[in-house]
């Protein structure tokens, strides 16, 4: 459902990407590792076309994701869920989520809400619904921005850290919401320095390193038989 073929980016003279070959097949969960500065960041912003890319091509559903009308589409099939949460601070929890499927689906205010309180109960913040983000705490504001990605019925949802800017009581709060989006079905592409969780929840682990894709393979493999020797040193500095 996701396809990434030679895919390369640059930032002015730096290239950020440098030709990278990705398949992701519907209903997969891939876990995206590297050390910092890697590209992390750059691949998964590159999907929905946050980012530019300068060479290759990218398709999502079978769609080119390039901008005009193949992006407004490319949109409606992909979520996001930032590390910063980048909710809307000047609207309220219920605001927040029903902006997309009213503005991108054309869904009704009525229905839009009834699909939000569904899904704020699936993240279980039902009572915070008529807060701003700023009176949530951290755990609370990303698992409404897991419900904004949530409500515009992706087929594709990205990770970029989601958990890494939270006080570390919150982080498996957060994770516990992620973890039961993977028996939905919905794809997911999942950047994560909680090498636990992608160890458990992922079907297939990347490893980049300096704007390549250097492995990939089962959890099984990359934590315990790694055969790159960067990617072995990496887990082994941050397990
Ligand atoms: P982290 O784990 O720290 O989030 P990352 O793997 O997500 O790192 P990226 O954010 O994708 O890394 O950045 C990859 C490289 O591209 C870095 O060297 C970074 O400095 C550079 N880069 C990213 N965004 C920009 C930008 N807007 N302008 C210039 N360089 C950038
Ligand atoms: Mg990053």
């Amino acid at each position: 459902i996701i396809s990434l073929k030679h895919v390369d980016k640059h930032f002015g003279d730096f290239q950020a990407l440098k030709d990278i070959n990705l398949e992701v097949v519907q209903g997969e969960v891939v876990a995206i590792l590297g050390p910092s500065g890697s590209g992390k960041s750059t691949l998964i912003r590159c999907i929905n076309y946050l980012e530019p890319y300068d060479g290759g091509d990218i398709y999502v559903d079978r769609i080119r994701v390039q901008p005009g009308a193949e992006l407004i589409e490319v949109r409606k099939d992909v979520g996001m869920v930032f590390q910063s949460f980048n909710l809307f601070p000047n609207m309220t929890v219920l605001d927040n989520i029903t902006l997309g499927p009213i503005r991108v689906r054309g869904m009704s205010r009525g229905d839009a809400q009834a699909r939000a309180r569904e899904l704020l109960e699936k993240v279980g913040i039902t009572e915070q619904m008529h807060k701003y983000p700023s009176a949530l705490s951290g755990g609370q504001q990303q698992r409404v921005g897991i419900a904004r990605a949530l409500a515009n019925e992706p087929k594709v949802l990205l990770f970029d850290e989601p958990t890494s800017a939270l006080d570390p009581e919150m982080v498996g709060e957060v994770l516990d919401v992620i973890k039961t989006l993977t028996d939905t079905g919905v794809t997911m592409l999942l950047v994560t320095h909680e090498m636990g969780f992608a160890r458990h929840v992922a079907d297939r682990v990347v490893f980049m390193e300096a704007g390549q894709l250097i492995e990939e393979g089962t959890p099984e493999i990359i934590f315990n038989n790694p055969t790159e020797p960067r990617t072995r040193a990496f887990l082994e500095a941050v397990l």
